[in-house]
């Protein structure tokens, strides 16, 4: 599914990616949508058929194989690059060893992330925040996760896809959060900034944003439709949000799904 930011006060522009066809997906909204999985799977790295799909979307020599899938991409302070064993240097140079940003997002409540500078508001719009703000700058990937883990005293860095999906999400002043948070972890942060030098990690003076979805109605009730179970989901299309669709028979992960064939019915 391809999210396209919205513009100031209106919600996200939201596609789905079929094999040939991109189909707009807010124009949908309130119109019954059937969605049919073949059965087949095409690894999104390599094309290959693969009977079941490995860290969202690959066969499993992929899986194994490519830099992005390894577990250091989920925990980033595991970062094994300078003991050379990285499994794609040449890749990690040009994606963990760029500037990442930590951030506060509203999803479910406050969370804290990670992401390249480049992914974002992409990424916040993937988890379905409603709001986020860019607190801090570092220079590589596995300097975000050591400060990723340090907030992680403090927040949490998942969210209540339930809570979520159903919109029971309450606006907070992620400004506020933030200068409680840095005045809190002061001494982390100090001692982060004496070990990867004293411009390692670089405050933000950022805005928060507000970020909007297409939802006609959330559901009181969260029932999930599964391909593996079930290989036909349909519904009238009541929103999107985060990387789900909103069916009023029941919700579906996409991003889950990654590399399914599935043709519109
Ligand atoms: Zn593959």
């Amino acid at each position: 599914m391809a999210i396209t930011p919205g513009r100031a006060g209106e919600a996200a522009d939201y596609a789905l990616c079929l094999d040939e066809a991109r189909l707009p997906l807010n124009a949908r909204l309130g119109q019954p949508l059937r969605l049919i999985w073949t059965g087949a799977i095409a690894c999104t790295h390599c094309g290959r058929a693969t009977k079941k799909s490995f860290a969202q979307g690959h066969c499993y020599p992929c899986f194994k194989r490519l830099a992005s899938c390894d577990t250091c991409i989920m925990k980033p302070e595991t970062c094994h690059y300078f003991a050379g064993t990285c499994r794609e240097p040449e890749w990690a140079e040009r994606h963990c060893f760029q500037p990442h940003v930590v951030y506060l997002a509203n999803s479910s409540g406050l969370k804290v992330g990670i992401t390249r500078r480049t992914q974002v508001p992409t990424r916040w719009l993937d988890q379905g925040a409603i709001q986020a703000l860019p607190i801090l700058e570092v220079d590589t990937r596995q300097q975000s996760g050591f400060v990723e883990m340090l907030f992680k005293e403090e927040v949490s860095d998942r969210t209540n896809w339930r809570a979520m999906l159903k919109g029971e999400v309450e606006p907070m002043d992620l400004a506020q959060e933030r200068d409680r948070l840095l005045a809190r972890l002061e001494g982390g942060l100090a001692n982060l900034r004496e070990r990867f030098g004293a411009d390692a990690i670089r405050e933000l003076n950022d805005t928060p944003i507000g970020l909007d979805y297409p939802v006609l109605e959330f559901p009181r009730k969260i029932v999930s439709h599964n391909f593996d179970k079930a290989a036909e989901v349909a519904g009238t299309l009541m929103g999107v949000k985060g990387q789900y669709l909103i069916l009023d028979t029941g919700v579906i992960n996409l991003r889950k799904f990654t590399g399914y064939e599935v043709e519109l019915g």
